[in-house]
C-alpha cells in the first residue's frame, strides 16, 4: 500500500516536471501579429513582440537583446512588404537562426494574401522610400488583417503539421470574432463617411478607405522625407481648399508641426496609435481598432 501510494507520487511529478506538449516559440515583429498568433496557435504556441506598439515600425531599435529572443525563436512572423527594413534583417543576420531565414519555414510573411495599395510605378530609392512595396501599414485595416490571419495559420501548420487542423480551427474562431467586430465598426462609422484627413506619415491610407474616409495628404514630403516649409505651405492651402476634417498625428511623430497644421486649416488634431500595445487600453488587435475608430468618432462629433 504504502509502495503504491509512493508510485503514485512518483509518477505524478514526472508529470508535472514533463511539459504537456512542447509549445512552438514564435516570435513576431509588431504586437498586432502576436496577437493574431496567440488566437491562431492557442496553447501550442508561445508568442512574443519585437516592438512594443510605440515605435516608428520604419526605426525599431536594433537592440542586441532582440538577436538573443530570434536565437530561441522556432518561427518569426513578420507584417512583410519591406515594412521591417530597419531591424528585422540585421537582426535575422545576427540571430545565428537558420530556421527562421528568410527562405526558411520558420519565416512567416504575413503579407503573403494581401493586396497592397499604393505599389510604386518605379522603384527609386535614392528618394529614400520606406514604402518600395507599396504600402505595409495594412495592420490598420482589419479586413486585410484577416488575410494575414490565414497566411499565419498556414505557416504555424507548415512548421507543425501534425496540429493543422486545430490551426484552421482556431483560424476560423477568431474569424467569426472578427468579423463581428468589423461589421459593428462598419455601422459606427457612418458619420466619417466622405471625410478627408491628412497624416504626418502614409500610414492611415487602409483605416481611411475600410471605414469611407479619404486620406488626401501628408506632412511628410514622402515617406520617410520631412516635410519641407514649401511642401508645409502647399499642404495648407490645399486643405483649406478642400475642406480637410482631420490632422492625424500618430504618437510616434512630434506634435508641434502637426497641431499648428491643424490650427492653420481649421482641421482637428487626432492623435493615434498605428500599431497595437502603443497604449494602454490597446494591448490586443481589436482594442486598437476599436480605439482608432472611437477616437476617430469623438473627434468629428467635437469631443476629444
Ligand atoms: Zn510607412
Amino acid at each position: 500500500m504504502h509502495r503504491l501510494t509512493l508510485a503514485i507520487v512518483a509518477a505524478a511529478m514526472v508529470a508535472v516536471a514533463r511539459p504537456a506538449a512542447a509549445t512552438i516559440n514564435v516570435v513576431t515583429s509588431i504586437p498586432d501579429l502576436a496577437d493574431v498568433t496567440r488566437h491562431v496557435g492557442g496553447d501550442l504556441v508561445e508568442v512574443k513582440s519585437l516592438a512594443t506598439g510605440v515605435e516608428d515600425i520604419h526605426a525599431v531599435p536594433m537592440k542586441p537583446m532582440y538577436a538573443v529572443t530570434l536565437n530561441r525563436a522556432d518561427i518569426l512572423v513578420v507584417l512583410g512588404l519591406e515594412a521591417e527594413h530597419a531591424f528585422i534583417p540585421g537582426l535575422l543576420e545576427a540571430s545565428r537562426n537558420p530556421k527562421i531565414q528568410r527562405d526558411a519555414s520558420g519565416y512567416i510573411d504575413a503579407s503573403v494574401y494581401i493586396q497592397p495599395l499604393e505599389v510604386p510605378t518605379r522603384l527609386d530609392r535614392s528618394l529614400g522610400d520606406q514604402h518600395p512595396m507599396g504600402n505595409p501599414h495594412y495592420n490598420l485595416d482589419p479586413v486585410r488583417m484577416k488575410d494575414a490571419a490565414r497566411a499565419i495559420a498556414e505557416g504555424l501548420a507548415k512548421n507543425d503539421p501534425a496540429h493543422e487542423a486545430t490551426y484552421k480551427q482556431n483560424l476560423a474562431a477568431y474569424l467569426v470574432t472578427l468579423d463581428a467586430a468589423i461589421a459593428r465598426w462598419q455601422q459606427e462609422a457612418a458619420p466619417l463617411k466622405g471625410k478627408k484627413l491628412v497624416s504626418y506619415h502614409p500610414d492611415m491610407i487602409y483605416f481611411a478607405e475600410r471605414f469611407g474616409m479619404e486620406a488626401v495628404g501628408t506632412i511628410e514630403l514622402r515617406a520617410g522625407v520631412d516635410p519641407t516649409p514649401s511642401h508645409v505651405e502647399d499642404l495648407e492651402k490645399m486643405m483649406r481648399e478642400t475642406n480637410v476634417n482631420f490632422v492625424v498625428r500618430e504618437l510616434h511623430y512630434p506634435a508641434g508641426l502637426a497641431d499648428t497644421i491643424a490650427q492653420v486649416t481649421g482641421a482637428t488634431l487626432v492623435q493615434l496609435p498605428v500599431m497595437a500595445g502603443g497604449l494602454p487600453q490597446t494591448q490586443d488587435y481589436i482594442a486598437f481598432i476599436d480605439y482608432n475608430l472611437r477616437t476617430m468618432l469623438n473627434a468629428q462629433s467635437g469631443g476629444t
